[in-house]
């Protein structure tokens, strides 16, 4: 400001003085008044003109709106111009803090792995995220603005959103749901800010699907316990209230045990399932060797076989084939039960002197294949992705009457998952079958190389 005060004061003094000396030569006293009186209104006007234009182009500076460089550095208007690049800078730093912030929080919705969106207060969609286009079909370029009542139809969801009561949840299908797929998700509205509401959408199949398996294997069990009950209720009555002859009682008994022992194999079975489903992965530091487990399987399947084919003619062909010397990593009892199983399916379905072959082979990857091939009824292919679902039967008879549960191939399924190994059923029905069961060379190893048969 005193720079201001000078500078006015100095261009009206040297407008003076100019006018003064301009009026010397004519040695008059009045003119020599006039003219540095003339002198200093010039000055004061040319100063005025100056400091004028300088405001013009400080204006002109502002208008643009380019605050990258300073338009002038002195006076006043530098000082103005510089404070208002100080302040737009502020503003500037302040706005991009706001914007990263503004991008870290819709980041983290973007992460989230609900949908989220949200609507302004006439219900139009301000912003989603992926997970919520996905539930709801949505279309980043094309439906931001519209009005989520047009866009996402379900009759549930358009009269709990016109309700405006959203303390609940609502369950709908999702965009993709179909008979053979369902998708349901479970929507929340929360109003938030000033009648803004806030969407969030969450997939909920698996969870509904895992309580409908839950209901259905409960149903399930308590279905494969009550017959063989119902049975031994039966027998026990006969005996109770019926005379019977020591030959009758024998048969009697002995057909109570058959049941108790297919009560016993099914509560066995399931405590496997459980013990498998609840508990940690097999290590790797525990080696069986595959000779081993081979030869037990091929004393239980014989025995199994004579069980069921008294007459020796009648029994099963059956080899056993496997490398000395390879070990596999994991648990020896799952092991063994899983192979079991599948021998024993081979046994129990293959009718009286088919053929069955047991392998375990390593292959060139360092993979080790165990399989069974039988030469049974086969499986026809439609049945064959649902095997190993708990108490899935193709032929509900011949499993029950060879005391089948229902669970073996479950378990099969879940020990093969829990080494790494995947299990592979192929089979032609009126042919026969073949069960692999493929573990993962980490889970493999060759001590010594021998092969015997
Ligand atoms: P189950 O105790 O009834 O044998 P599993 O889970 O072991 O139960 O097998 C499921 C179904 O798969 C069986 O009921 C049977 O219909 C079919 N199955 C399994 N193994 C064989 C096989 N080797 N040959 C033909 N069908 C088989």
């Amino acid at each position: 400001m005193l720079w201001r005060i000078v500078s006015f004061l100095a261009c009206q003094l040297a407008g003076g003085l100019l006018g003064l000396m301009a009026a010397m030569p004519m040695h008059e006293q009045t003119r020599e008044l006039e003219a540095a009186m003339l002198g200093v209104f010039v000055g004061g006007l040319l100063w005025f003109v100056v400091d004028l234009s300088r405001g013009g182009r400080l204006l002109s500076w502002l208008r643009r709106g380019d605050f990258s460089n300073s338009v002038m550095r002195t006076g006043l208007w530098g000082e103005v111009s510089d404070r208002v690049r100080r302040l737009v800078r502020i503003r500037e730093h302040a706005a991009l803090e706001s914007k990263e912030r503004l991008q870290d929080f819709l980041a983290a919705f973007q992460a989230s792995p609900n949908g989220v969106v949200l609507l302004d207060s006439q219900g139009a969609i301000e912003w989603f995220n992926q997970m919520a286009a996905l539930h709801f079909g949505l279309d980043a370029q094309r439906d931001l603005l519209q009005h989520i009542g047009n866009l996402v139809r379900d009759p549930s969801f358009v009269s709990h959103f016109s309700s405006h009561d959203y303390v609940n949840e609502i369950i709908m299908p999702g965009r993709e749901n179909t008979p053979a797929r369902p998708v349901k998700l479970s929507v929340y509205l929360h109003p938030y800010g000033q009648g803004r509401l806030l969407l969030l959408s969450r997939d909920i199949t698996a969870v509904e699907q895992a309580e409908a398996m839950g209901r259905d294997f409960i149903a399930n069990v308590s279905h494969e316990i009550r017959t063989p009950l119902t049975v031994l209720a039966g027998f026990v009555e006969t005996l109770q209230s019926c005379p019977l002859d020591e030959t009758e009682r024998e048969r009697y008994l002995a057909l109570m045990a058959q049941q108790a022992i297919r009560m016993q194999t099914l509560v066995s079975d399931l405590l496997t399932l459980s013990r498998l489903e609840g508990s940690p992965a097999p290590s790797h530091s525990e080696w069986v060797a595959v000779v081993v487990l081979l030869r037990q399987l091929e004393q239980d399947a014989r025995a199994l076989s004579a069980v069921l084919n008294p007459a020796p003619d009648r029994r099963h062909q059956m080899s056993f084939e496997a490398l000395a010397g390879i070990e596999i990593a994991g648990s020896p009892s799952e092991l063994f039960s899983a192979m079991g199983n599948l021998v024993g399916n081979a046994i129990r379905y293959t009718p009286a002197g088919g053929d069955i072959q047991v392998r375990a082979l390593t292959l060139p990857d360092g993979q080790l294949e165990f399989s069974v091939s039988d030469s049974g009824p086969g499986i026809a292919p439609e049945h064959l992705s649902r095997l190993t679902e708990r108490f899935y039967r193709v032929d509900h008879s011949r499993s029950r009457d060879t005391g089948g549960t229902g669970l073996g191939l479950a378990i099969v399924k879940h020990v093969s998952q829990r080494h790494g190994a995947v299990l592979k059923i192929e089979s032609t029905p009126g042919k026969g079958s073949v069960f692999t069961i493929t573990f993962p060379a980490s889970r493999v190893r060759e001590t010594e190389l021998e092969t015997v048969a």
